[in-house]
Protein backbone atom coordinates (compact mmCIF):
# COMPACT_ATOMS: atom_id res chain seq x y z
CA UNK A 1 0.00 0.00 0.00
CA UNK A 2 1.20 3.40 -0.75
CA UNK A 3 2.06 6.24 2.03
CA UNK A 4 -0.19 9.00 1.93
CA UNK A 5 2.57 11.10 3.34
CA UNK A 6 5.51 11.57 0.54
CA UNK A 7 9.19 10.19 1.36
CA UNK A 8 10.47 13.95 1.10
CA UNK A 9 7.82 15.01 4.01
CA UNK A 10 8.57 12.35 6.17
CA UNK A 11 12.09 12.66 5.94
CA UNK A 12 11.48 16.28 6.69
CA UNK A 13 9.32 15.22 9.70
CA UNK A 14 12.47 13.07 10.71
CA UNK A 15 14.83 16.05 10.49
CA UNK A 16 13.03 17.84 12.64
CA UNK A 17 12.26 15.69 14.97
CA UNK A 18 15.89 14.99 15.49
CA UNK A 19 16.58 18.77 15.70
CA UNK A 20 14.51 18.62 18.69
CA UNK A 21 15.74 15.57 20.19
CA UNK A 22 19.54 16.07 19.51
CA UNK A 23 18.73 20.25 21.66
CA UNK A 24 16.82 18.40 24.25
CA UNK A 25 18.44 15.26 24.82
CA UNK A 26 22.09 15.78 23.70
CA UNK A 27 23.11 12.65 25.72
CA UNK A 28 21.53 10.25 23.45
CA UNK A 29 23.92 10.67 20.88
CA UNK A 30 24.82 7.11 21.33
CA UNK A 31 22.08 6.25 19.75
CA UNK A 32 21.17 8.68 17.21
CA UNK A 33 25.00 7.94 15.89
CA UNK A 34 24.31 4.18 14.69
CA UNK A 35 20.88 5.33 12.64
CA UNK A 36 22.13 8.04 10.87
CA UNK A 37 25.73 5.84 10.14
CA UNK A 38 23.56 2.90 8.89
CA UNK A 39 21.58 5.31 6.73
CA UNK A 40 24.73 6.67 4.96
CA UNK A 41 26.61 3.06 4.83
CA UNK A 42 22.90 1.51 3.24
CA UNK A 43 23.25 4.59 0.59
CA UNK A 44 26.79 4.14 -0.26
CA UNK A 45 26.53 0.72 -1.17
CA UNK A 46 24.48 1.46 -4.17
CA UNK A 47 26.81 3.75 -5.59
CA UNK A 48 29.63 1.50 -7.11
CA UNK A 49 27.38 -0.85 -8.50
CA UNK A 50 24.84 2.14 -10.02
CA UNK A 51 27.62 3.53 -11.47
CA UNK A 52 29.61 1.43 -13.34
CA UNK A 53 26.53 -0.39 -14.45
CA UNK A 54 24.84 2.67 -15.65
CA UNK A 55 27.90 4.05 -17.61
CA UNK A 56 28.28 0.80 -19.04
CA UNK A 57 24.88 0.03 -20.49
CA UNK A 58 24.26 3.58 -21.46
CA UNK A 59 28.09 3.52 -23.37
CA UNK A 60 27.18 0.82 -24.95
CA UNK A 61 24.12 1.77 -26.34
CA UNK A 62 25.41 5.14 -27.08
CA UNK A 63 27.93 3.84 -28.72
CA UNK A 64 29.21 6.82 -30.53
CA UNK A 65 32.30 8.37 -29.48
CA UNK A 66 31.52 11.83 -30.90
CA UNK A 67 28.22 11.80 -28.80
CA UNK A 68 30.28 11.44 -25.04
CA UNK A 69 32.97 13.90 -26.67
CA UNK A 70 30.07 16.77 -27.13
CA UNK A 71 28.35 15.54 -23.74
CA UNK A 72 31.87 15.68 -21.92
CA UNK A 73 33.01 19.46 -23.22
CA UNK A 74 29.34 20.68 -22.48
CA UNK A 75 29.23 19.12 -18.73
CA UNK A 76 32.81 20.94 -18.25
CA UNK A 77 31.79 24.13 -19.61
CA UNK A 78 29.06 24.22 -17.65
CA UNK A 79 30.84 22.72 -14.23
CA UNK A 80 34.15 25.25 -14.39
CA UNK A 81 31.93 28.29 -15.03
CA UNK A 82 29.33 27.97 -13.18
CA UNK A 83 31.98 26.86 -9.79
CA UNK A 84 34.13 29.95 -10.90
CA UNK A 85 31.15 31.91 -10.41
CA UNK A 86 30.40 30.41 -6.62
CA UNK A 87 34.07 31.42 -5.19
CA UNK A 88 33.06 34.90 -6.90
CA UNK A 89 29.96 34.89 -4.98
CA UNK A 90 31.31 33.59 -1.95
CA UNK A 91 34.05 36.27 -2.30
CA UNK A 92 31.39 39.09 -2.46
CA UNK A 93 29.12 38.40 0.21
CA UNK A 94 32.07 37.95 2.56
CA UNK A 95 33.31 41.49 1.14
CA UNK A 96 30.33 43.48 1.95
CA UNK A 97 29.53 41.83 5.06
CA UNK A 98 32.43 41.23 6.79
CA UNK A 99 32.07 38.49 9.02
CA UNK A 100 35.49 38.48 10.95
CA UNK A 101 35.19 42.36 11.55
CA UNK A 102 35.86 43.09 15.38
CA UNK A 103 35.60 39.52 16.11
CA UNK A 104 38.17 38.49 18.95
CA UNK A 105 39.19 34.89 19.05
CA UNK A 106 42.36 33.85 20.62
CA UNK A 107 44.24 32.04 18.10
CA UNK A 108 47.05 31.31 19.94
CA UNK A 109 48.38 27.45 19.79
CA UNK A 110 45.77 26.51 17.11
CA UNK A 111 47.75 24.00 15.06
CA UNK A 112 47.00 22.26 11.35
CA UNK A 113 48.68 21.15 8.48
CA UNK A 114 48.60 21.98 5.13
CA UNK A 115 47.52 19.54 2.17
CA UNK A 116 49.67 19.69 -0.56
CA UNK A 117 47.72 19.99 -3.84
CA UNK A 118 49.61 17.36 -6.08
CA UNK A 119 50.53 18.25 -9.77
CA UNK A 120 48.29 18.39 -12.16
CA UNK A 121 49.90 15.31 -14.65
CA UNK A 122 49.32 13.36 -11.63
CA UNK A 123 45.53 14.38 -11.31
CA UNK A 124 45.56 13.02 -14.73
CA UNK A 125 46.93 9.77 -14.59
CA UNK A 126 45.52 8.87 -11.61
CA UNK A 127 42.22 8.96 -13.98
CA UNK A 128 43.52 5.92 -15.25
CA UNK A 129 43.21 2.96 -13.10
CA UNK A 130 46.32 0.40 -12.81
CA UNK A 131 43.28 -2.68 -11.92
CA UNK A 132 39.98 -1.75 -12.53
CA UNK A 133 39.02 -3.84 -9.62
CA UNK A 134 41.18 -2.00 -7.38
CA UNK A 135 39.59 1.79 -8.84
CA UNK A 136 36.33 -0.40 -7.62
CA UNK A 137 36.75 -1.11 -4.33
CA UNK A 138 38.20 2.15 -3.11
CA UNK A 139 35.64 3.66 -4.95
CA UNK A 140 37.39 6.12 -6.82
CA UNK A 141 34.79 7.80 -9.10
CA UNK A 142 37.00 9.05 -11.64
CA UNK A 143 38.60 5.65 -12.28
CA UNK A 144 35.01 3.99 -12.54
CA UNK A 145 33.49 6.29 -14.69
CA UNK A 146 36.58 5.91 -17.00
CA UNK A 147 37.08 2.21 -16.80
CA UNK A 148 33.04 1.73 -17.69
CA UNK A 149 33.35 4.06 -20.34
CA UNK A 150 36.03 2.49 -22.16
CA UNK A 151 34.35 -1.30 -21.28
CA UNK A 152 31.00 0.22 -22.88
CA UNK A 153 32.20 1.53 -25.98
CA UNK A 154 34.48 -1.87 -26.21
CA UNK A 155 31.18 -3.79 -25.83
CA UNK A 156 29.15 -1.81 -28.11
CA UNK A 157 32.28 -2.45 -30.75
CA UNK A 158 31.84 -6.30 -30.89
CA UNK A 159 28.23 -6.12 -32.34
CA UNK A 160 25.75 -8.69 -31.70
CA UNK A 161 27.90 -10.80 -29.34
CA UNK A 162 27.96 -7.92 -27.36
CA UNK A 163 24.00 -7.75 -26.63
CA UNK A 164 23.60 -9.96 -23.36
CA UNK A 165 26.22 -8.03 -21.76
CA UNK A 166 24.40 -4.90 -22.83
CA UNK A 167 21.29 -6.26 -20.90
CA UNK A 168 23.18 -7.98 -17.80
CA UNK A 169 24.56 -4.25 -17.27
CA UNK A 170 21.47 -2.67 -18.12
CA UNK A 171 19.33 -4.99 -15.81
CA UNK A 172 21.99 -4.30 -13.17
CA UNK A 173 21.38 -0.98 -13.12
CA UNK A 174 18.00 -1.22 -12.59
CA UNK A 175 18.46 -3.50 -9.49
CA UNK A 176 20.44 -0.80 -8.03
CA UNK A 177 17.57 1.54 -8.75
CA UNK A 178 14.98 -0.50 -6.90
CA UNK A 179 17.39 -1.34 -4.06
CA UNK A 180 18.20 2.58 -3.62
CA UNK A 181 14.01 2.85 -3.55
CA UNK A 182 13.88 -0.22 -0.84
CA UNK A 183 17.14 1.78 1.27
CA UNK A 184 15.04 5.18 0.71
CA UNK A 185 12.47 3.91 3.26
CA UNK A 186 14.62 3.70 5.94
CA UNK A 187 15.53 7.88 5.25
CA UNK A 188 13.40 9.00 7.60
CA UNK A 189 15.30 7.55 10.76
CA UNK A 190 18.54 8.24 8.95
CA UNK A 191 17.71 11.47 8.34
CA UNK A 192 16.45 11.52 12.57
CA UNK A 193 19.97 10.19 13.34
CA UNK A 194 22.35 12.21 11.48
CA UNK A 195 20.79 15.41 11.82
CA UNK A 196 20.25 14.75 16.04
CA UNK A 197 23.78 13.91 16.67
CA UNK A 198 24.54 17.78 14.63
CA UNK A 199 22.31 19.32 16.52
CA UNK A 200 23.70 17.53 20.00
CA UNK A 201 26.96 18.16 19.47
CA UNK A 202 26.52 22.02 18.10
CA UNK A 203 24.51 23.74 21.03
CA UNK A 204 23.51 27.38 20.14
CA UNK A 205 27.15 28.10 22.70
CA UNK A 206 29.46 27.01 19.75
CA UNK A 207 27.44 28.26 16.74
CA UNK A 208 26.66 31.93 18.32
CA UNK A 209 30.24 33.84 18.00
CA UNK A 210 30.52 32.20 14.51
CA UNK A 211 26.73 32.75 13.29
CA UNK A 212 27.62 35.83 10.76
CA UNK A 213 29.94 33.89 8.99
CA UNK A 214 27.55 30.83 9.40
CA UNK A 215 25.00 33.30 7.69
CA UNK A 216 27.41 34.37 4.92
CA UNK A 217 27.64 30.50 3.93
CA UNK A 218 24.43 30.34 3.70
CA UNK A 219 23.46 33.70 2.21
CA UNK A 220 25.99 33.40 -0.62
CA UNK A 221 24.88 29.61 -0.95
CA UNK A 222 21.15 30.36 -1.74
CA UNK A 223 22.12 33.60 -3.78
CA UNK A 224 24.29 31.08 -6.16
CA UNK A 225 21.00 29.09 -6.33
CA UNK A 226 19.25 31.62 -7.50
CA UNK A 227 21.38 33.96 -9.74
CA UNK A 228 22.89 30.97 -11.15
CA UNK A 229 20.94 27.41 -11.24
CA UNK A 230 17.24 28.99 -11.18
CA UNK A 231 17.59 30.88 -14.61
CA UNK A 232 18.93 28.21 -15.96
CA UNK A 233 16.61 25.42 -15.00
CA UNK A 234 13.88 28.07 -16.29
CA UNK A 235 15.59 28.94 -19.81
CA UNK A 236 15.51 24.51 -20.01
CA UNK A 237 11.45 24.10 -20.07
CA UNK A 238 11.58 22.91 -16.46
CA UNK A 239 8.92 24.25 -14.02
CA UNK A 240 11.08 25.32 -11.12
CA UNK A 241 8.15 24.16 -8.19
CA UNK A 242 8.56 20.87 -10.17
CA UNK A 243 12.49 20.70 -10.29
CA UNK A 244 12.29 21.25 -6.21
CA UNK A 245 9.69 18.67 -5.75
CA UNK A 246 12.02 15.88 -7.32
CA UNK A 247 14.51 16.92 -6.10
CA UNK A 248 13.86 16.79 -2.91
CA UNK A 249 14.88 13.85 -1.06
CA UNK A 250 19.15 13.80 -2.74
CA UNK A 251 18.71 17.67 -1.34
CA UNK A 252 17.73 16.47 2.32
CA UNK A 253 20.27 13.42 2.08
CA UNK A 254 22.92 16.07 0.90
CA UNK A 255 21.83 18.52 4.00
CA UNK A 256 22.10 16.00 6.46
CA UNK A 257 24.72 13.37 5.44
CA UNK A 258 26.86 16.32 4.32
CA UNK A 259 28.43 13.41 1.34
CA UNK A 260 27.53 14.26 -2.30
CA UNK A 261 28.17 10.68 -2.34
CA UNK A 262 25.57 9.73 -0.62
CA UNK A 263 22.91 11.67 -2.55
CA UNK A 264 24.64 10.29 -5.50
CA UNK A 265 22.18 7.21 -6.77
CA UNK A 266 18.97 9.33 -5.88
CA UNK A 267 20.37 12.30 -7.29
CA UNK A 268 20.48 10.44 -10.60
CA UNK A 269 17.32 8.27 -10.39
CA UNK A 270 15.34 11.84 -9.87
CA UNK A 271 17.38 13.73 -12.74
CA UNK A 272 16.28 11.26 -15.39
CA UNK A 273 12.70 11.29 -13.94
CA UNK A 274 12.61 14.99 -14.05
CA UNK A 275 13.63 14.55 -18.11
CA UNK A 276 17.48 14.66 -18.32
CA UNK A 277 18.47 11.92 -20.53
CA UNK A 278 19.76 8.99 -19.71
CA UNK A 279 23.14 9.14 -21.52
CA UNK A 280 23.50 12.83 -20.06
CA UNK A 281 22.61 12.27 -16.71
CA UNK A 282 24.58 8.98 -16.16
CA UNK A 283 27.95 10.35 -17.02
CA UNK A 284 27.25 13.91 -15.82
CA UNK A 285 26.24 13.48 -12.52
CA UNK A 286 28.66 10.60 -11.44
CA UNK A 287 30.77 12.77 -12.70
CA UNK A 288 29.93 16.03 -11.08
CA UNK A 289 30.02 14.28 -7.80
CA UNK A 290 33.49 14.47 -8.05
CA UNK A 291 34.70 17.12 -9.82
CA UNK A 292 31.54 19.50 -9.52
CA UNK A 293 31.26 21.72 -5.78
CA UNK A 294 30.20 24.67 -5.90
CA UNK A 295 28.85 25.28 -2.48
CA UNK A 296 32.71 24.11 -1.53
CA UNK A 297 33.89 26.89 -3.83
CA UNK A 298 31.66 29.25 -2.20
CA UNK A 299 32.82 28.07 0.92
CA UNK A 300 36.52 28.90 0.42
CA UNK A 301 35.69 32.41 -0.83
CA UNK A 302 33.93 32.94 2.18
CA UNK A 303 35.94 31.78 5.25
CA UNK A 304 39.33 33.08 3.07
CA UNK A 305 37.98 36.41 3.35
CA UNK A 306 37.04 35.58 6.87
CA UNK A 307 40.48 33.76 8.48
CA UNK A 308 42.13 36.81 6.70
CA UNK A 309 39.88 39.75 8.85
CA UNK A 310 40.53 38.09 11.88
CA UNK A 311 44.41 38.01 11.64
CA UNK A 312 44.17 41.34 10.03
CA UNK A 313 45.53 40.32 6.69
CA UNK A 314 44.54 42.69 3.64
CA UNK A 315 43.39 41.13 0.86
CA UNK A 316 43.70 43.19 -2.11
CA UNK A 317 41.89 42.26 -5.40
CA UNK A 318 45.25 40.16 -6.95
CA UNK A 319 44.72 37.98 -3.96
CA UNK A 320 41.09 37.50 -4.46
CA UNK A 321 41.72 36.63 -8.22
CA UNK A 322 44.34 33.77 -6.74
CA UNK A 323 41.62 32.73 -4.09
CA UNK A 324 39.29 32.29 -7.02
CA UNK A 325 41.66 30.13 -9.35
CA UNK A 326 42.61 28.02 -6.03
CA UNK A 327 39.17 28.06 -5.12
CA UNK A 328 37.99 26.38 -8.29
CA UNK A 329 41.29 23.96 -8.28
CA UNK A 330 40.49 23.12 -5.20
CA UNK A 331 36.51 22.08 -5.49
CA UNK A 332 37.39 20.08 -7.84
CA UNK A 333 40.07 18.22 -6.07
CA UNK A 334 37.42 17.71 -3.50
CA UNK A 335 35.96 14.27 -2.79
CA UNK A 336 32.03 14.24 -1.33
CA UNK A 337 32.57 12.92 1.88
CA UNK A 338 31.98 15.06 5.06
CA UNK A 339 34.57 17.84 5.86
CA UNK A 340 35.89 17.46 2.80
CA UNK A 341 36.18 21.22 2.01
CA UNK A 342 37.67 22.11 5.79
CA UNK A 343 40.98 19.89 4.40
CA UNK A 344 40.79 22.04 0.68
CA UNK A 345 40.93 25.13 2.31
CA UNK A 346 44.37 24.28 3.43
CA UNK A 347 45.50 24.98 -0.61
CA UNK A 348 43.90 28.48 -0.76
CA UNK A 349 45.27 29.45 2.50
CA UNK A 350 48.59 28.36 1.63
CA UNK A 351 48.40 30.09 -1.51
CA UNK A 352 47.59 33.42 -0.40
CA UNK A 353 49.51 33.28 2.79
CA UNK A 354 46.79 33.27 5.64
CA UNK A 355 47.71 31.07 8.59
CA UNK A 356 46.18 27.58 8.54
CA UNK A 357 45.59 27.44 12.37
CA UNK A 358 42.51 29.33 11.39
CA UNK A 359 41.26 26.44 10.46
CA UNK A 360 40.77 25.84 13.59
CA UNK A 361 38.68 28.64 14.48
CA UNK A 362 36.94 27.24 11.76
CA UNK A 363 36.79 23.34 12.42
CA UNK A 364 34.21 23.46 15.03
CA UNK A 365 31.48 25.07 13.04
CA UNK A 366 32.58 22.83 9.58
CA UNK A 367 29.38 20.69 9.96
CA UNK A 368 26.65 23.22 9.74
CA UNK A 369 28.60 25.31 6.75
CA UNK A 370 29.19 21.75 5.13
CA UNK A 371 25.27 21.34 5.14
CA UNK A 372 24.94 24.02 3.15
CA UNK A 373 27.96 23.11 1.05
CA UNK A 374 26.75 19.62 -0.14
CA UNK A 375 23.54 20.57 -0.62
CA UNK A 376 24.72 23.07 -3.76
CA UNK A 377 26.59 20.58 -4.70
CA UNK A 378 24.16 18.12 -5.03
CA UNK A 379 21.80 20.88 -6.49
CA UNK A 380 25.01 21.70 -9.17
CA UNK A 381 25.17 18.62 -10.43
CA UNK A 382 21.42 18.21 -11.02
CA UNK A 383 20.90 21.46 -12.56
CA UNK A 384 23.62 20.18 -15.12
CA UNK A 385 22.36 17.62 -16.01
CA UNK A 386 19.24 19.35 -17.22
CA UNK A 387 20.93 21.94 -18.56
CA UNK A 388 23.55 19.35 -21.04
CA UNK A 389 20.34 17.39 -21.51
CA UNK A 390 18.75 20.66 -22.96
CA UNK A 391 22.21 21.26 -24.62
CA UNK A 392 22.07 18.36 -26.33
CA UNK A 393 18.35 18.42 -27.56
CA UNK A 394 17.68 14.85 -25.21
CA UNK A 395 15.38 17.03 -22.36
CA UNK A 396 12.18 15.14 -22.06
CA UNK A 397 9.96 17.72 -20.04
CA UNK A 398 6.99 15.16 -20.67
CA UNK A 399 8.51 12.92 -19.02
CA UNK A 400 9.07 15.20 -15.54
CA UNK A 401 5.44 16.01 -16.13
CA UNK A 402 4.06 12.62 -16.48
CA UNK A 403 6.24 11.00 -12.89
CA UNK A 404 4.60 14.72 -11.16
CA UNK A 405 1.27 13.48 -11.65
CA UNK A 406 2.19 9.91 -11.22
CA UNK A 407 3.05 10.76 -7.80
CA UNK A 408 0.32 13.11 -7.13
CA UNK A 409 -2.06 10.10 -7.77
N1 LIG B 1 30.87 17.46 2.15
C1 LIG B 1 30.93 18.00 0.82
C2 LIG B 1 30.29 17.03 -0.14
O1 LIG B 1 30.16 15.87 0.16
C3 LIG B 1 32.32 18.32 0.39
C4 LIG B 1 32.89 19.40 1.26
O2 LIG B 1 33.22 19.11 2.41
O3 LIG B 1 32.98 20.54 0.82
O4 LIG B 1 29.90 17.42 -1.22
Amino acid sequence: MKSRISLPTLMAIGMALGIVAGLMLPTLDWLYKPLGDLFIKLIRMVVVPLVLCTIIAGAASVGDLSKLGRVATKTLVYYLATTGIAVVIGLVFANIIDPGQGLDIATEGLKAKAKDAPPLVQVFLDIVPLNPIDGLAKGNMLQIIFFALIFGFGLSAIGEKGRPVIAFFDACGEVMIKVTNIVMYYAPIGVFGLIAVTAAKHGLDILLPLIKVIGVMYLAAVCHAFITYLPLVKASGVSLGLFFKMLSAPLLIAFTTCSSAAALSTNLIQVQKLGASKPVASFSIPLGNTINMDGTAVYLGVVAIFVAEIYGIAMPIDKQVQVLAMGVLASIGSVGVPGAGLIMSTIVFTQVGIPLEGIAIIAGIDRVMDMARTTLNVLGDATGAVVVSKWEGDLDLERGARFAREEEA
